[in-house]
């Protein structure tokens, strides 16, 4: 449905119910104003006529019968035979039972409102004793539904007036708003100023296209950066191979220059499984079922896995703590877990050592990996967990890797909502938390 159409069906309800409502206050208040000018009047003229009687006698009644339209006189004796009544062609029943009869009877003034016999029709009565009789004034007052009646073309034409009213102005308001929401840029949304309420939807569009600018730089960087990392192992397979095809290498060398193959194409590996999971994560294609996983054996299981790396660099694991169950995605638990202990093992010292510590602290679950390695530069911190991004270079170019094991680490962070958290001083070691 058109904004436009929904604002008018909202305006044509709002009216109609403003307007009922007046129209039934109205009535009332018309109403209940009637009645008492009615009473009001009915008295005045009931002291006219009293004093009128009291100099004149009851001749100067036919008089006045003339002119008389809603006001009914009549005079009653105590017996409540009507003497005279201004509407003399009706046949008039003895009056004594009417309840301002009976009132004016015992000498007070009788009042009444009621739908009169005689008529049919609401009336106001009053009676008074005068000189031995009764003297009777009703009034016919309008019912409520005829006011409401004669109100009703006024309302009418206000409801037709506010319809076309609310009809123009709706269509200039829409117009307002929807013509500089259709000139947004989505571009660069926050080119122009805009209404207020729009701004934090345009803002949210603006850091969005940013997103999306940032992740296109990190693919493009990505795609060049996994070429070039592609290349140099390979380019020393292809090398060595090359110099065994020729002949050149010494019978006795051969060994080990297919031991330099071997680890080259090792490394190649390692670094095409690391862009591949990335990939994965980055498509979102990894489908994984999310499973309670206990921390303490994963990691225990991860430290068995690196036990023969960790000899061949004479370093020594630690693991300590308690159970923690985490729900979670094992295959990227265990990718995160290994990447973060590999490389306390990775960048240590001769003799270093790696503590892995997990447990609870206060309400919070955290692991801590801690080594006595070469330490993080600070410049260097902020960094690390970028793609390929390697700290120190020249010291990192003798270790080997990828310089993808953090952002996996990262993008497993955000997957389970854990902190991460690190604190390094160069040659002193680095501790890695993980809070979650
Ligand atoms: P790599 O395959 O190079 O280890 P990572 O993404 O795992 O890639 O790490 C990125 C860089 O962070 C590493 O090259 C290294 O310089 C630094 N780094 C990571 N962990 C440690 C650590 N425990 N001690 C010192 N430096 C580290």
């Amino acid at each position: 449905m058109k904004l436009q159409t929904k604002i008018h069906k909202g305006m044509l309800l709002l009216i109609t119910v403003t307007l009922l409502i007046s129209y039934s206050m109205f009535t009332y208040i018309i109403y209940r104003q009637t009645v008492n000018m009615s009473i009001h009047e009915v008295r005045q003229e009931a002291q006219y006529i009293k004093r009128l009687l009291a100099s004149m006698g009851s001749g100067f009644l036919h008089a006045i019968d003339i002119g008389l339209f809603n006001t009914r006189i009549s005079l009653i004796n105590k017996a409540g035979n009507v003497l005279y009544d201004s509407n003399m062609n009706i046949d008039f029943e003895n009056h004594l039972l009417r309840p301002e009869v009976q009132k004016a009877l015992e000498g007070e003034i009788g009042e009444d409102i009621r739908i009169s016999e005689t008529f049919g029709t609401k009336m106001f009565y009053y009676a008074e004793m005068v000189d031995n009789n009764i003297l009777r004034i009703a009034k016919k007052f309008d019912t409520v539904g005829l006011i409401a009646l004669r109100i009703l073309p006024v309302i009418l034409s206000t409801a037709c007036i506010m319809f076309i009213i609310a009809y123009i102005l709706v269509k200039i308001l829409v117009n307002k708003i929807i013509v500089p929401i259709n000139q947004i840029n989505l571009i660069h949304p926050l080119e122009r100023k805009n209404y207020d309420e729009i701004m934090p939807l345009l803002v949210r569009i603006e850091k969005q296209n940013m997103e999306k600018e940032k992740i296109d730089t990190i693919r493009k960087e990505f795609s060049a950066n996994v070429s070039h990392e592609l290349k140099t192992p390979l380019t020393s397979i292809s090398g060595y191979a090359e110099l065994i095809k020729d002949g050149i290498v010494q019978k006795e060398d051969i060994e080990s220059f297919a031991g330099r193959i071997y680890h080259e194409a090792q490394r190649l590996i390692v670094l095409i499984d690391k862009i591949m999971l990335l990939s994965k994560l980055d498509e979102e294609k990894l489908v994984l079922d999310k499973e309670e996983v206990d921390l303490y054996p994963l990691l225990l299981e991860i430290c068995n896995r690196l036990n023969p790396f960790a000899l061949e660099k004479n370093v020594h694991i630690e693991l300590s703590g308690e159970n923690i169950q985490i729900s979670g995605f094992r295959y990227i638990l265990d990718e995160m877990l290994y990447n973060l202990c590999e490389n306390a093992i990775k960048y240590n010292k001769e003799h270093g050592t790696v503590k892995i510590w997990l447990g609870k602290v206060l309400t919070t679950n955290k692991i801590i990996i801690e080594d006595t390695g070469i330490g993080i530069d600070k410049q260097d911190q902020e960094r690390i967990f970028e793609r390929f991004y390697r700290a120190d270079k020249s010291h990192n170019s003798k270790i080997g890797g990828s310089g993808l094991g953090l952002s996996i680490v990262k993008y497993a962070t955000i997957l389970h909502n854990i902190q991460i958290k690190l604190e390094s001083e160069p040659e002193k070691g680095t501790k890695f938390i993980l809070e979650f």
